[in-house]
């Protein structure tokens, strides 16, 4: 071994290796996968990591790339045996360009970095998740990230125009398209975004970058009942048209415990509702767009479609209320996680079906449900009370299960990892999940890149 890892270090430079990297596995979000790889490698350029790799390929050593380990599928857990391939000193913004709207970078890049480097150079990078903090670049494409703003930008995916990765092998594929349109033979950007680390490593990514929107409202409305949510939502997209940019849905469950007396936000209306709504608008026209936003606020009212509600006036406002919906640290700590896809008109019975069958089990355990209901994403948090493997067992198969009725997707926007990958077969055909295979064993025959992860 330490021969393998000398000959690495011949490659990257000892310092970019570090044996025994102790608890580096875990960063500031606490998603529980602590490091237990024999060693973290840094390398400096995309040359580097095709070296690495092919020494890596021709010995059958694993790989785990780590981008800010913020996934919520324990999709970077390492072995004794793997070697975990760290881009902390690949942050590069390389550039930005205000003329053709993109911004070219390197894996390592964290999402606040872009969004800071599009905002200095008077545009927008749109994607937006509680993590920015520490996710990057090669782990929002690796995870085709999705978060707050989806239901008007799209998800990751839309904002990559073209990327470079990197084989199991070592070849380097350059696929740095730069326009909208390249149909010229298969769009091979597709085959890492979304993939998890399990056929590619990227190093590098040109993102589309939008104007920067001047005026952006936001409001907190309260309903009774799921049926105003789904009045609500139709009434603002028919208003707002792509004006609209956001609209979250949390469920007085969720909503309690991020405003609960000793809590650190403060609910602004002065009695429980049943379900919250957070509906943000961005355009161009600050003040026709605020006249707007407005109009939408009296119609919803007028109909008697919310009960009660409020419209941030400053920006200070917009974040407290922003706060609520951020309020995840005690889930990402101490809950059961889940983060499915459903039509919309299916997730007031499946959340019924869920809190039905997991109570008869643990009568105890609180389902707390939120999510991007404009994008059809329900989150669902369990506290069970107990941490019982059993428990926890119970738990995964209500959730899943009860997704077969409806077709639901057992992942909306987080991933597969090793999390989930005993239920993929829930959402995806044996022909779609034999493909995946293929596809595996096509550009990495010797499952040296996160093996065992998604499929
Ligand atoms: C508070 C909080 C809020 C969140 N909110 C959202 C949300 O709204 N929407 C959402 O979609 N997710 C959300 N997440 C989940 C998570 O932040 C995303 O999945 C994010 O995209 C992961 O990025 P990362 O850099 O941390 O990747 P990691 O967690 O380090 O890695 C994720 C996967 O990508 C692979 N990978 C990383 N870098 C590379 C690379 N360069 N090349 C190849 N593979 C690579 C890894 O091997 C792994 O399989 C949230 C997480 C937290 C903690």
């Amino acid at each position: 071994m330490t021969n393998f890892l000398e000959q690495i270090e011949r490659l990257v430079g000892v310092k970019n290796v570090l044996v025994g990297a102790g608890d580096r596995g875990e960063r500031p979000w606490n998603t529980h996968q602590p490091f237990l790889g024999k060693a973290l490698v840094r390398p400096e350029n995309t040359q580097q990591v095709s070296d690495l790799l092919k020494l890596c390929n021709a010995q059958g050593q694993s790989v785990v790339p780590f981008g800010g380990l913020t996934n919520l599928v324990r999709a970077c857990v390492t072995t004794p045996s793997d070697i975990a391939l760290s881009f902390e000193n690949m942050k590069a913004i390389e550039d930005v360009n205000a003329t053709e709207l993109t911004m070219t970078v390197e894996a390592g890049a964290t999402l606040q970095e872009l969004q800071q480097a599009a905002e200095s150079a008077g545009l927008f990078f749109p994607v937006d998740i509680g993590s920015k903090d520490s996710c990057e670049a090669g782990g929002i494409v690796s995870t085709n990230a999705g978060g707050t703003k989806v239901i008007r930008y799209g998800m990751t995916r839309e904002a990559v125009l073209g990327l470079e990765a990197v084989l199991a092998d070592g070849t380097i594929v350059s696929s740095m398209n730069r326009y909208i349109k390249n149909n010229s033979g298969f769009d091979l950007k597709h085959l890492f975004i979304g993939s998890e680390g399990v056929l590619g490593v990227i190093t590098k990514v040109v993102f589309k970058l939008d104007v920067k929107p001047l005026s952006h409202n936001v409001a907190l409305l309260a309903v009774d009942s799921y049926s105003q949510v789904l009045e609500v939502l139709a009434e603002s997209r028919r208003h707002l048209g792509s004006m609209l940019c956001g609209f979250e849905v949390m469920w007085d469950s969720f909503y309690c415990k991020a405003t609960q007396p000793e809590g650190r936000h403060k609910s602004p209306f002065d009695r429980q509702h049943a379900i919250y709504i957070i509906i943000e608008a961005m355009g161009t026209q600050v003040e026709s767009d605020t006249t707007q936003f407005l109009s939408l606020l009296e119609i919803l009212m007028e109909n008697e479609l919310v009960v009660d509600g409020v419209m941030a006036n400053s920006d200070r406002e917009r974040d407290e209320i922003w706060a609520i919906r951020g309020e995840v640290e005690w889930l990402v700590r101490d809950a059961q996680n889940f983060d499915v896809s459903l039509r919309s008109g299916d997730v007031e019975t499946y959340i019924r079906d869920i809190e039905t069958a997991i109570h008869t089990d643990l009568p105890s355990a609180l389902v707390a449900t939120f999510g991007h209901l404009g994008d059809n994403n329900l989150h669902i948090a369990v506290l069970a009370g107990g941490d019982g493997d059993s428990d926890r067992k119970a738990v995964e198969a209500h959730i899943y299960n009860s997704l077969l009725p409806y077709q639901g997707a057992i992942s909306a926007e987080h991933g597969i990892g090793l999390e989930k990958k005993p239920f993929l077969a829930i959402t995806r055909s044996a022909s779609e999940i034999a493909l995946m295979r293929a596809l595996k064993q096509t550009v990495d025959p010797n499952n040296i890149l996160n093996p065992g992860k998604v499929i």
